[in-house]
């Protein structure tokens, strides 16, 4: 695991079982097969999650024999792939669920330490998830709440342990009846085996300094200055708006990829960081830059000067589905970073009573450790984006 924030990712782990809960979920009192084990060989460590046995697989205790399964075998086929041989296959739910049912998310949770013991035991390169409940259930470590499915298809997804491949399910192409759709999962399968041997990107959160130390901030801002060339910044505010009574910056973040430094804005700090901002030496990256834009105005009267990216609006330009352009978002799918602000969300996002956020109850180190991974994130994926749209570095 990587950096300091998979504190925050155990803390949402501490919410999903170790053991599978058979007993609270009861699926395997109605079924043939209880408890389908994997199937497959595996020769080419690429692990296939569907969402649960059918009729067929329930009958013949095996895992994709039935219609879907049929359909999946045909598709690998035609890119060269043996399913039995190649892969090995796994539900999100063993156990078939009751009139094949869509697994309910209760039932995805309590049977998650199959899938996990599962990955544990085949360590696979890729992962291929069908659907929606196969991506639930893999995600459940790194991130809560999937919304659309609509915006994970086709992404190659570095994980920690593995590539994560989110692709339609075969019974969702079997209903649609469409040669796009059909053609789009061909892809999604074609380039899912292609990155069996592809490192994953590593980005190193442990770089991040968190200081209350002025002078370090100042020398390392004079450093960052001195080097030049794409810089990120990241203002923590108490609320989005600038002109609002009583609103002011909390911290900032500023990050070249190198050096990563996040620290309270104080008159001193506010200081050292105008180098940055008004430095023709530096092209500044954000995410969102209104934000930054707008707080720089408001507080040195002036504008930052050399804004050279904005994450937010290369990611729509990139990708115009929804859903998609949040530095959160993109830090996993792209830089495989896990959710990291369970701590501090419900203190960022404005409450109904008052147009202020509740950033004063955040402990100033996790506000300092947050807002450096917004800023090193931005850098990183900042130089994603230029390279995918063609601008080299
Ligand atoms: N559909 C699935 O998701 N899994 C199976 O095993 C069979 C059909």
């Amino acid at each position: 695991m990587r950096g300091f924030f998979h504190t925050s990712l155990s803390s949402h782990q501490a919410n999903i079982p170790t053991v599978p809960r058979c007993g609270a979920c009861g699926l395997y009192r109605h079924c043939r097969s209880p408890k389908m084990p994997p199937y497959g060989k595996g020769k080419r460590s690429v692990l296939v999650v569907g969402e649960a046995p059918g009729e067929t697989e329930d009958e013949k205790g095996r895992p994709f024999v039935g219609t879907s399964g049929q359909l999946l075998r045909t598709q690998l086929y035609e890119i060269g792939v043996d399913l039995d041989e190649d892969t090995w296959v796994t539900n999100s739910v063993i156990c078939r669920p009751v009139r094949n049912a869509t697994p309910t998310p209760d039932q995805i949770l309590y049977c998650y330490p199959n899938l996990n013991n599962v990955l544990k035991k085949l360590r696979p390169k890729v992962v291929i998830t069908l659907g929606r409940s196969a991506l639930q259930s893999v995600l459940l470590p790194y991130w809560q709440d999937i919304g659309n499915l609509e915006r994970w298809i086709g992404w190659q997804i570095p994980l920690p342990d593995f590539w994560l491949c989110p692709t339609y399910h075969p019974a969702y192409l079997l209903r649609a009846n469409h040669p796009v759709l059909d053609r789009a999962v061909l892809d999604h399968l074609r380039s899912a085996f292609e990155l069996v041997d592809r490192p994953r990107p590593q980005v190193d959160t442990g770089s991040i300094v968190c200081t209350f130390d002025e002078a370090k901030i100042e020398q390392t801002i004079r450093e960052i200055v001195e080097e030049g060339g794409w810089v990120a910044v990241d203002y923590e505010t108490n609320c989005l708006k600038p002109e609002t009574p009583g609103g002011r910056i909390f911290s900032c973040a500023i990050s070249n990829g190198k050096h990563t430094i996040s620290f309270l804005w104080t008159p001193r700090t506010q200081a050292a960081t105008a180098e940055v901002l008004f430095s023709k030496r530096c092209w500044k990256i954000a995410s969102n830059l209104k934000m930054e834009e707008r707080w720089t105005r408001h507080v040195f009267g002036r504008g930052v000067v050399r804004w050279g990216w904005d994450t937010m609006l290369a990611a729509h330009v990139l990708d115009n589905r929804q859903g998609i352009c949040s530095l959160k978002f993109q830090a996993l799918v792209r830089l495989g970073v896990p959710t990291y602000n369970q701590q501090v969300e419900a203190f960022l996002t404005g409450n109904g009573r008052s147009r202020l956020n509740r950033i004063t109850e955040i402990e100033p180190r996790t506000l300092l450790r947050y807002g450096g991974m917004d800023a090193l994130l931005e850098w990183h994926l900042a130089k994603l984006q230029r390279q995918e749209m063609g601008y080299g570095d």
